[in-house]
């Protein structure tokens, strides 16, 4: 089983609009286990559509188009497709109805192209468009490729998509499978040390299959598992997950698309009434920006400190200037003050602190990338920890917040 995706639109060949549609495509067709072999991207020209088209079905067996099924003269793709298919297009009754409805309700003239969008190829299976206009289809080709029809627009693509294409697809060809997928995410490893540390098992394993992949600070395996049902599908599942676990758990954080770093440390706080706060120097807000990406945060996060220079760090923390005179801001001296006097200020459970350099230029002697984590506890003597991390700016500054969110988590 081999999927190509085409996207279609003279706007994206310029460069003048980024090809969000064929990511998102592919990254379902992954989670639905159908495999992607190319991309390809062509303007608005009937010919070469037509060219394109006829090649992507010589070599693949599902044909995923996106982009121009609208009512205007550049929206070629159903008349192009048809006229290749050797079949009319017809008309989706619901489709019309609507059209006729939006253009009643706007107190506007419909025009005879506005029916274009409710025509799709006949065979088909007709898609419907709950965010827009224009129909999407599904036609099965006994002989050569399937292809199927999206619109371009992303708010109307992807609910397509996701919502009735990939049950669809699914039921269409793996009938007697079921196929259930999960996501690890891992910090605290790089992918190459994950990937070696699992190699036998990702180059051997074909059920559950074990697909890795890396972001800026953190590494995601895909388990995917083809079974009868859910049951034996989840059973596949949670044996290799096992397995990985045993190998690699220590830096296992959680699982799903959904769920950040952020989310799990705060989720956990939350089932167990733990408060917190923090004080920031080179993270200037990051890590309570993160924490309030989280839903929920709210009971657990009263607010807390950004203390940048040495003077607010002294005036909103009270930390004494001769510490920082003396160890200087980027120690464990200053990490351990600004966490234990944040956390007592706002009386919380847990305080984390961030003071490092973020760089580019060094600071008292410290390369960018030297960053002191404080840590304080109610009722604990608070710690500090130093890492050395590298990379930009921007890539100092969120794998501080990372790294502390992780030690928390542990
Ligand atoms: P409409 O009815 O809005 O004309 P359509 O199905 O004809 O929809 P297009 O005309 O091809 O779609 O594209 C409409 C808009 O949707 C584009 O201007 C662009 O903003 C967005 N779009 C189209 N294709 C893509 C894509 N592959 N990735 C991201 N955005 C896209
Ligand atoms: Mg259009």
């Amino acid at each position: 089983m081999q999927a190509e995706i085409i996207a279609v639109g003279t706007e994206i060949l310029l460069g003048q609009i980024v090809d969000t549609n064929s990511a998102f495509i592919a990254r379902e067709l992954a989670g639905a286990g159908i495999e992607v072999y190319y991309h390809s991207l062509v303007g608005d020209n009937a010919d070469r559509l037509t060219a394109v088209v006829n090649q992507a079905r010589s070599r693949s067996d599902l044909v995923i188009i996106s982009g121009g099924l609208g009512p205007t003269k550049d929206d070629l793709t159903k008349q192009t497709v048809a006229h290749l298919l050797g079949v009319k297009l017809i008309e989706e009754p619901e489709a019309m109805v609507k059209i006729r409805k939006h253009f009643a309700t706007a107190e506007r003239p419909m025009t005879p192209n506005n029916r274009l969008q409710a025509l799709y190829p006949e065979g088909s299976q007709p898609l419907k468009n709950r965010t827009g206009m224009a129909v999407g289809a599904f036609y099965q080709d006994p002989n050569t490729a399937d292809i199927m029809l999206l619109p371009g627009p992303p708010s109307e693509a992807e609910p397509m998509f996701a919502e009735q294409a990939v049950p669809l697809l699914k039921a269409t060809y793996h009938r007697d499978e079921y196929l259930v997928s999960r996501v690890l995410r891992f910090f605290g490893i790089g992918e190459g040390q994950l990937v070696t540390l699992l190699s036998d098992l990702i180059d051997g394993q074909t059920n559950p299959t074990i697909a890795p992949y890396a972001k800026v600070n953190e590494v995601t395996l895909r388990l995917t598992a083809q079974a009868k049902d859910e049951a034996a599908g989840n059973q596949l599942l949670d044996d290799m997950t096992a397995t990985i676990k045993d190998r690699v758990g220590d830096y296992l954080y959680g699982y799903g698309d959904e769920n950040s770093l952020a989310a799990v440390v705060v989720n956990e706080m939350i089932d167990r009434h733990l408060t917190i706060t923090g004080a920031e120097s080179l993270t200037a807000g990051k890590f309570q920006s993160t924490l309030g990406d989280v839903p929920g945060v709210s009971a657990i996060f009263p607010g807390g400190f950004v203390t940048y220079a040495n003077s607010a760090k002294h005036d909103l923390l009270g930390i004494p200037q001769a510490i920082i005179a003396e160890d200087g801001v980027v120690s464990a001296a200053t990490a351990q003050q600004m966490a234990e006097r944040s956390r007592a200020l706002l009386d919380t459970d847990f305080s984390l602190s961030f003071t490092g350099v973020a760089g580019p230029d060094a600071l008292e002697g410290h390369p960018a990338g030297t960053v002191w984590l404080g840590l304080a506890q109610r009722g604990h003597e608070p710690r500090a920890r130093l890492v050395h991390l590298t990379g930009t700016r921007a890539a100092i500054r969120e794998r501080s917040v990372m790294t502390g969110l992780d030690w928390l988590r542990r």
